[in-house]
C-alpha cells in the first residue's frame, strides 16, 4: 500500500513527538561517533537559492573526480570509444530517481521533497514503522529475509524521514552544540538521504553497544551487510575513511538503495557513490545554516 501524501509529508503530531524524543535519546547516547546523517536529515534553510542551483550543476563543483571518462553529471550516454568500463548508472538530480545524488553539496530539489510511493517495510522495525519507497522496500524485505535465513537478527531503525522531522533533529543539535558540531553528526534538512525514501539504518537491537556506532561494522550483522547488501541493491553509503568525499564518517549501518546493478558495480570497484558517479567530493556545505527558530 502507498502512503497518503499527507502522511508522507508529516507524521501525526503524537507520533512525531515520540519519534523525535526517541531520536533525541539516540543522539545523546550515540554522541558524535555515530551520527552522521542518521541523527538528522539535512535541511537547508535557504531552499530557494544556492542549493537548488547547485543541484542542477553538479559537474561544476570543483572537486576532483576519479572517473576521467564520465564527463557530464547527468546520467545518460556512455562514451563508446572509451575503453574503461562505463558505470552502469550516472548521478541524477531528480529526487524521484533511485540514482539521485544527495550530499552536502547536492541537496534535494525541492528541499522539502517527499516521495509519493512510500510504504512501510514488512520487516521488524525499531519504531514500529520504517517507510521506504516501493522498490527500496521490496529490496529491503528480500535482504532482511536472506539475513534472517543466515541467522542474522536485523532491525530497521529509521528509514524515510521528512524535511520537518529532519529539521527538528538538526536544529536541536544546532542550538545545543553549535553549527560545526551539528554538521558532524546530523544532516541538514533537505540534504539527508533519508528524505529520499531510499535509505535505511539497521541495527542489532540486542547489541546496544554498537547501536549506530562504527563497531557495528565488526559485528556479524555488519559483516553480513558489507558482504551481501549489494546483492539486493543497497550499498554502505558512508564507508570507512571516506569522510572527505562523502561528508560523513563511517556508518556501517546506513544502507542506501541504488538498484542491484549499480550496487554491485559500486562494490566491485570499491568506490564511494561520489567517485563512482564522477562527482566532486562533498566534505562540507557551502553555506552557513540559518535556523528556522
Ligand atoms: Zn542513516
Amino acid at each position: 500500500m502507498v502512503y497518503e501524501p499527507t502522511v508522507a509529508t508529516g507524521y501525526p503530531g503524537v507520533m512525531r513527538i515520540l519519534r523525535l524524543s526517541a531520536w533525541m535519546s539516540v543522539l545523546l547516547l550515540a554522541s558524535s561517533c555515530s551520527g552522521g546523517e542518521d541523527t538528522g536529515g539535512d535541511p537547508t534553510t535557504e531552499p530557494a537559492e544556492g542549493s537548488s542551483k547547485e543541484a542542477e550543476e553538479p559537474s561544476e563543483a570543483d572537486g576532483e573526480a576519479e572517473e576521467p571518462d564520465a564527463g557530464d553529471s547527468e546520467l545518460e550516454d556512455a562514451d563508446p570509444e572509451d575503453s574503461d568500463p562505463e558505470p552502469v548508472s550516472r548521478a541524477s538530480m531528480d529526487p524521484n530517481s533511485v540514482h539521485v545524488l544527495v550530499n552536502k553539496q547536492n541537496p534535494l530539489d525541492p528541499l522539502d521533497y517527499s516521495p509519493d510511493d512510500l510504504r512501510d517495510v514488512e520487516a521488524p522495525s525499531e519504531f514500529g514503522e520504517a517507510p521506504l519507497r516501493e522498490d527500496a522496500a521490496e529490496a529491503y524485505e528480500a535482504l532482511h529475509s536472506a539475513a534472517a535465513a543466515d541467522g542474522m537478527d536485523l532491525w530497521a531503525t529509521t528509514a524515510y524521514r521528512d524535511y520537518d522531522f529532519q529539521q527538528a533533529l538538526y536544529e536541536q543539535r544546532f542550538h545545543e552544540d553549535g553549527a560545526e558540531a551539528a554538521d558532524r553528526v546530523s544532516a541538514r534538512p533537505g540534504f539527508s538521504e533519508h528524505q529520499t525514501g531510499l535509505a535505511v539504518d539497521v541495527a542489532d537491537l540486542e547489541d546496544r553497544q554498537c547501536y549506530l556506532r562504527s563497531c557495528f561494522g565488526d559485528s556479524e550483522q555488519g559483516q553480513w551487510l558489507a558482504e551481501h547488501a549489494d546483492e539486493f541493491g543497497f550499498i554502505i553509503r558512508y564507508p570507512e575513511g571516506a569522510e572527505e568525499i562523502t561528508g560523513f564518517q563511517y556508518e556501517p549501518w546506513h544502507l542506501r538503495y541504488v538498484g542491484e546493478e549499480t550496487a554491485r558495480d559500486v562494490v566491485d570497484r570499491g568506490l564511494t557513490l561520489e567517485e563512482y558517479w564522477d562527482q566532486p567530493p562533498a566534505p562540507d556545505y557551502d553555506q552557513e545554516y540559518e535556523p528556522s527558530s
